[in-house]
Parts: C-alpha cells; structure tokens; sequence
C-alpha cells in the first residue's frame, strides 16, 4: 500500500520562509524590483526574528558583489535566471535597504530597554503589519517571484531581439563579402577581372621591391580568336575562353593571380617566382591549351587545336608597375612575330640586355 506524507502546514511555511530571505537578498543584490512585502513575510520566522532581520541587514550593507545571473528556486522548484543591473530600480532597493536598517536599529534598541521577546516581535509587527498566516507568506512570495519571472521574461526577449539583430548583421556581413567578390570578378569565366588585376599589380609589385624578392608578370593572349569567333560562333568562342581560364587556374596556386585582362587576354601575376621558373610554367599551360583537340559537344564537329601566345617580364629593381606591364606586352607582340604558340620572356636582371628567350 503507498503511503504519503500529511500536508505539514509548518513545513510549508518554513520553505516559504526560507524561499522570502533567499529572493530579498538575491533581488536586493540585483537590485530587482522589490517592496516592503519581502521582509514582512521574513517576520514570519518561527527561530530568531531579530536575528533574521539583523543578518539580512548586515548582508545587504555589505553586499558587494553583485552577480550577472542568479538562479531563483521558488516554491515549486522551479528555476529561472533573471539579469543584473536594472539600475532604473535601484532606488526601490536602495529603500528597501534603508528600512531593513531602521527595523534592525529599532529592534535593537528595544531589547536593550525590555529584553522580552514577545514584546519586541509585537512592537515590530504592529509597526509594520505583519501578516501571521502561511498562506499570506505564500501569497506575498508567489507575487515576488511572479514579479521576478516577468523580469527574466523582458530580459528573454530582449536577447532575442539581440540574437534576431546580430543574424541581420551575420547576414549583410555576408551578403557584402559575396559583393566584393563578385565586384573583383570577370562573370564569363570565374578569373579576378581587369580591376583586381590593377590593384593585386600595384601591392605586388610594391611588396616585391621592398622585399627584394622575384615576381614574374606575364600577358596571354589566345590566337587568332577572331577567326575562330567568325567560324564558330561566339558561344563557342567563349566556351573556349573558359576552357582555357580552367587550364590557367588548374595549373597555378598559392599567390598566384589569374585574371583576365579583357577579351580573349589574360594575366598573371606569380610572387616569388623568377622569371625562368615561371617560364617553365607558361610552357605548361601553352602545351596543356594547344595538346588538346576541341570539339564541339551537341554536334560533335571538330573545332582543331587552339593555341596562345605568352608575354613574360621579370621585375626589374627599376621597374614601375607601367614599365612592367609594357614589356610584357612587347614581348607578346615578339612571341606573335615568332609565328604564335610560344613564349617569349625576358629575365629581368638589369643591364642584361637581349637576355630573352
Ligand atoms: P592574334 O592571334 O593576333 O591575337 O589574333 P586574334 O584574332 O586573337 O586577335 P584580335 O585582337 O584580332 O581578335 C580578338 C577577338 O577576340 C576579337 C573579339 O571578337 C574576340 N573577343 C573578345 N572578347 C570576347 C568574348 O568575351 N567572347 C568571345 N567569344 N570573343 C571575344
Ligand atoms: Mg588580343
Ligand atoms: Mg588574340
């Protein structure tokens, strides 16, 4: 057979009393909204109300530390956070604090005069009204902590409105890093377009010289597009654009800039990397171009083989941005000259004239 406990008025009413002195000093401490309510229900203790009183004045005198977050346990054992600093209801504890004190000093002087108890306890109650019943003590901490959880329920929502703000910002953050990109983008073949180039040209070529290492710039340019655009269509024209963007991009990496210069040129921009290296580099990607046999897909007809020219400078201590942008380009009007489907480079060592390959 289940047995259970009576109902034990007493007991109810001691929890009630211990619940009333943990939320007073709890929401003294951060500095929750609060009311004389709180410590009449504290009078109410059965052991000591003097003492009671007492130490909870001397708490609140001394209650330095006041903390973000306090865990609550009301009646039901329920628990709830509420946040600190409302300093807008300061003044209510402060109040609080001063009439805590004043009770404290009252009683104190009483029991110097009459040391009797009761006598001290009645003195107290009648000045404040004191309620005798558990079932006020319950109702009076059901109001507090009532008061307390609307409390953490303003501070919910305002976090939420805060969380709802920061993934708006989350949000744009992104939207405006998927603009930059796209603003440093050329759209037919994925490359970093004309305008990145000029600015990533700038910063390398500044870095280079006061580091002292190598950079390599080179200009490719497909050959005879134009005739390839006039047989084949444009479309295919600039399949073939992005054919060759792929090979440009599958053969290099790290620091290395690929962009495409405009039309059917492109560009690139290789940090410490010396000009004979970056030439072994540029033969790779003119053979991976021109060693391939294109076709066009639906009709399966045979475009042939395509093939570029390379322009390819190494920057000289000398060199401005200009100068080294100009003797790539003459050096792919030299790689043209030579018949297309090379690589004409200088090695950019100063005073080493005709030291070209
Ligand atoms: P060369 O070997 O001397 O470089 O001859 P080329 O025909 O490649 O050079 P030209 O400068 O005479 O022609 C370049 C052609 O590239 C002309 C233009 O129609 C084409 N072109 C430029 N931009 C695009 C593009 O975005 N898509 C396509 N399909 N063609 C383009
Ligand atoms: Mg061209
Ligand atoms: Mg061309």
């Amino acid at each position: 057979m289940d047995i259970e406990a009576a109902p034990d008025p007493q007991h109810d009413f001691e929890a009630s009393l211990f619940v009333a002195r943990k939320v007073l000093y709890a929401a003294a401490s951060m500095r929750l909204p609060l009311n004389p309510k709180v410590y009449r229900v504290l009078y109410e203790a059965e052991v000591g109300p003097y003492e009671t009183l007492k130490r909870l004045s001397d708490e609140l005198k001394t209650a330095e530390h006041v903390p973000d977050v306090v865990e609550i346990e009301d009646l039901h054992d329920r628990v709830f956070d509420a946040a600190a600093n409302h300093r807008g209801l300061s003044d209510i504890s402060n109040r609080l604090m001063q009439e805590v004190t004043q009770v404290g000093d009252m009683v104190e002087s009483r029991i110097g005069e009459d040391a009797s108890f009761i006598g001290t306890l009645n003195e107290a109650r009648k000045n404040f009204s004191l309620f005798t019943r558990a079932s006020d003590a319950r109702r009076l901490i059901a109001e507090l902590v009532a008061e307390a959880q609307e409390h953490a329920a303003r501070t919910a929502e305002f976090m939420s409105q805060l969380e709802t703000k920061q993934n708006q910002i989350a949000e744009l953050r992104r939207e405006l890093a998927e603009l930059r990109d796209r603003v440093n983008q050329d759209h037919l073949t994925g490359l970093f377009n004309r305008r990145y180039l000029d600015e990533a040209l700038a910063r390398e070529v500044a870095e280079a010289q006061k580091s002292g290492r190598p950079l390599s710039f080179a200009i490719c340019d497909l050959d005879n597009f134009k005739k390839l655009n006039d047989s084949w269509g444009h479309a295919v024209g600039d399949s073939v654009l992005k054919h060759f963007a792929a090979i440009l991009k599958a053969n290099t990496k790290g620091k290395d800039i690929v962009a495409r210069y405009g039309g059917e040129e492109f560009a690139l921009i290789l940090p410490d990397t010396q000009a004979r290296d970056a030439r072994k580099l540029l033969e790779t990607i003119r053979q991976a171009l021109f060693s391939r046999n294109l076709i066009v897909t639906r009709s399966q007809q045979r475009i042939g083989h395509v093939s570029a020219s390379f322009g390819l400078a190494g920057l000289r201590p000398d060199d401005t941005v200009e100068t080294l942008v100009a003797r790539a380009d003459e050096l792919l009007y030299v790689a043209k000259k030579r018949g297309r489907n090379n690589v004409a480079a200088d090695f950019g060592m100063a005073g080493a004239p005709g030291n070209q390959g």
